[in-house]
């Protein structure tokens, strides 16, 4: 009975640890995010490719600091 209990706590741990982790990578996944209007974009967003002047290639987090609105067709 105890056993099982820790291997429940243990399983939890890692669905846990697994799930902190992918979530770590989301933030820290690289956007591009536009100067002009603010809008952040996945690289891959049609919106994004158009984008050559005013975008640049950040951090999600640092996009969000700076005031980023996420783009209403890729999500942001
Ligand atoms: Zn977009």
């Amino acid at each position: 009975m105890v056993y099982e209990r820790s291997c429940v706590v243990k399983k939890f741990l890692l669905f846990l640890f697994i799930f902190l982790t992918m979530a770590l990578r989301v933030n820290a996944e690289p956007v591009v995010y536009n100067t002009n209007t603010q809008k952040v974009h996945k690289t891959h967003c049609q919106h994004a490719k158009k984008c050559t002047v005013n975008c640049i290639k950040i951090e999600r987090q640092d996009a969000y600091k700076r005031g980023g609105k996420p783009c209403k067709v890729c999500g942001g």
